[in-house]
């Protein structure tokens, strides 16, 4: 496609075609660039061109406009004033004409702006009678603003847009943010939010509208335009709320999508969802890549860290857009991997937000402790949590939490206008039943989806609070041993809150056969995700060598340390009458893991006891499942039964 904008001088060819040229992906060139010397020099003394002058310049355009047509087309910027000099430039059938026409006071006006152009702003008035304008073309009404020209122009029927590489649907939070990573990536990316009449209209088209300065980015407000406007195969991802609506959504592209075309559901759907989706894409020839993505709106936009799974095959097509978009770890290298097959994407997102969880609550947990137990305000509390991030603790949550801190409405703190009342949905819950599913205790994390439960009760709470006249303890003048003790248990806790996660992917990837890569998953980690941390820098090595961080010689020492506070923690907040779901929870798995005497004998035998279950012997670990006769075992002392 070959455009050429003809107006006279001052009508902004040059600004409306460079713009077009950006959206549009075409080369620009301005004719004035291929004046002779000698034309130029006359202009620039104000001397009218004539015909013989400007005949060379024309054809050599002319042979211009045949080679950039061979070579994928362009855009030109001519005056092109009269009939003759146009047919000159006519010489190859694909040439759309835009004519900006406007008034001789908007001309002038522009021309006494201009500077350090060799048009003599004098010769408007001959160019404006030497201007034969004529019947075929588009007529540009000069007095909109170039953005507004240019969405006119873009509406033209033979202005064919050149096929865009991904398509993003769904113009929430995340999807806009995502759009915007990828246009301003490079990649050119078409938009599409539904239409939901009187509420949702023109949304896609409006966004693309107001990012105009990413000339890469096309909305569409048509589902069927959105899908023609992708190259094949086509890429196209999801940012939707889980459930049903994606179901949907994928019941209303199939139809107009080939085998080998890709569908990326971007959303946090519930990984056996993808499983069930991803076998009947498959079935049906179409790829589907179930991908986790994490960083909320901000890292969506500058990089997000990115989970994507399916099948290899897929991958390859989308990962070069992919690496673009991702989050960098230290080393440079994308937060992106192909995490393993069918739902594995979604899975370990799931697990990445059930750890966000966690490491939420125990920051909730210390923050309360610091307050009412030290009695340090906001200020305090951190500066000290800011204090921790050079000691080894540093993560987003962490920083985010010190800056929350600060926040203040008026002369209050922010913090406390907010009601202290939590919900919990889709991934939280999720990671529990699947940790039930796969027989993986998951307390410290399970106690982080309970707590938000609890919280959610607030009248009932007031009403109990009363009743049992329930209030906070503080610890005593002392406040500088109890701070370390407490950093001491927070850091603990987040150590055992990520072996509990990265303990569910283990046993998941076994039985799903998905050969998960806890190295690879730490790394992809590391940023543009809500869990980044310096921990899980140290996990990316740690897991290369270990299946656990308790297993991990490096980290033994550190527990050791550690552990003795975060009993003593825990004990002292219970004692003062603080709930310390997470970490009491974190300290009770960590002793129910390492001891070798569990209290589970006596379980046992209640269990043959009252209902002749069987059990297994220690002196014979392995060996075969043993009743016994428990109350006809109970040796007689005299005429008094043991065991009253
Ligand atoms: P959002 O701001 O609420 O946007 C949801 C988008 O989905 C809107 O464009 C909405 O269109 C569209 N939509 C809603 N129902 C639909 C349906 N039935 N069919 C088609 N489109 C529908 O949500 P978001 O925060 O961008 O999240 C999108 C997905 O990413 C969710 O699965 C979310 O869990 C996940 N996610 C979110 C974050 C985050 O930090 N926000 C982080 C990671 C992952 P309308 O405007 O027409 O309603």
């Amino acid at each position: 496609m070959i455009i050429i904008v003809t107006g006279v001088s001052g009508s902004g060819k040059t600004t409306l075609g460079s713009l077009l040229s950006k959206k549009l992906r075409l080369p620009f060139f301005d004719a004035d660039d291929f004046h002779p010397k000698a034309n130029v020099e006359k202009m620039t003394q104000g001397i009218p061109l004539t015909d013989h002058d400007r005949q060379p310049w024309l054809e050599h355009l002319a042979d211009n406009i045949k080679a950039w047509e061979s070579a994928g087309g362009g855009i030109l910027a001519c005056s092109a004033l009269r009939e003759h000099y146009r047919q000159i430039l006519q010489v190859v059938p694909s040439i759309v004409w835009l004519h900006l026409i406007g008034s001789k006071d908007i001309l002038t006006e522009r021309l006494s702006l201009r500077k350090g152009h060799y048009m003599n702003p004098g010769l408007l008035d001959s160019q404006l009678e030497t201007w034969e304008e004529p019947e075929y073309g588009h007529r540009i009404d000069i007095s909109k603003t170039p953005e507004e020209m240019v969405v006119e122009i873009l509406k033209i029927d033979e202005i064919i847009m050149p096929s865009l590489h991904f398509g993003v649907i769904g113009m929430g939070v995340m999807g806009k943010s995502l759009a915007l990573n990828l246009a301003d990536n490079g990649i050119p990316t078409a938009v599409y939010n539904r239409h939901v009449e009187g509420k949702e209209e023109k949304i896609a088209s409006t966004f693309a509208t107001e990012n105009l300065d990413l000339p890469l980015l096309k909305g569409f407000d048509g589902l069927e335009e959105f899908i023609s406007s992708l190259e094949k195969p086509k890429k196209i991802l999801l940012m939707i709320p889980a459930g049903n609506a994606i179901d949907m959504q994928i019941g209303q592209l199939l139809p107009m999508l080939e085998p080998g075309d890709i569908i990326i559901d971007g959303g946090n759907s519930f990984f056996e969802d993808s499983k069930r989706r991803y076998e009947e894409l498959n079935s049906k020839g179409f790829h589907f890549i179930p991908m986790g993505v994490s960083g909320g709106e901000e890292g969506a936009r500058k990089g997000p860290s990115l989970m994507p799974s399916g099948n290899q095959e897929a991958y390859d097509l989308v990962s070069p857009y992919l690496k673009k978009i991702a989050a960098k770890d230290n080393n440079g290298a994308p937060c992106v991997s192909f995490i393993g097959n069918s739902g594995a994407g979604h899975f370990i997102k799931m697990v990445h937000n059930s750890i966000e969880y966690g490491e939420m609550q125990t920051l909730a947990e210390t923050v309360h402790l610091m307050k009412y137990g030290l009695k340090l305000s906001y200020p305090e509390i951190s500066r000290t949590l800011k204090s921790w991030t050079n000691e080894g603790l540093k993560s987003y949550l962490l920083e985010i939490t010190a800056d929350i801190l600060l926040a203040k409405e008026g002369k209050n703190f922010l913090l406390d206008q907010v009601l202290d009342k939590a919900g919990q949905k889709g991934t939280g819950s999720w990671s529990l039943t699947t940790a039930l599913k796969y027989n993986v205790a998951y307390s410290p994390l399970s106690e982080a989806v309970t707590a938000r439960m609890l919280s959610g009760n607030k009248d009932e709470r007031e009403e109990l609070a009363t009743f049992f006249g329930h209030r906070f303890g503080a610890f005593g003048e002392d406040k500088v041993i109890p701070i370390e003790k407490i950093k001491n248990a927070y850091a603990l806790t987040r150590i055992i809150n990520h072996e509990v996660g990265f303990e569910l992917m283990n046993q998941v990837s076994l039985t799903e056969n998905w050969n998960l890569n806890m190295s690879e998953i730490s790394r992809i980690w590391t940023n543009g995700c809500i869990i980044r941390s310096t921990l899980m820098e140290n996990m990316v090595a740690l897991y290369k060598e270990n299946s656990s961080l308790l297993k991990a010689k490096q980290m033994k020492t550190k527990i050791k340390e550690l552990r003795y506070d975060l009993s003593y923690i825990v004990g002292l907040g219970i004692q003062h009458n603080y709930a310390l779901p997470v970490m009491s929870a974190a300290i009770n798995y960590f002793y129910g893991r390492i001891t070798t005497d569990s209290s589970a004998n006596l379980i046992q035998a209640q269990r043959d006891y009252f209902g002749a279950h069987t059990y297994q012997r220690r002196d014979d670990p392995n060996g075969p499942f043993h009743h016994s006769d428990w109350k006809g075992s109970i040796p007689k002392v005299g005429s008094m039964e043991i065991g009253y």
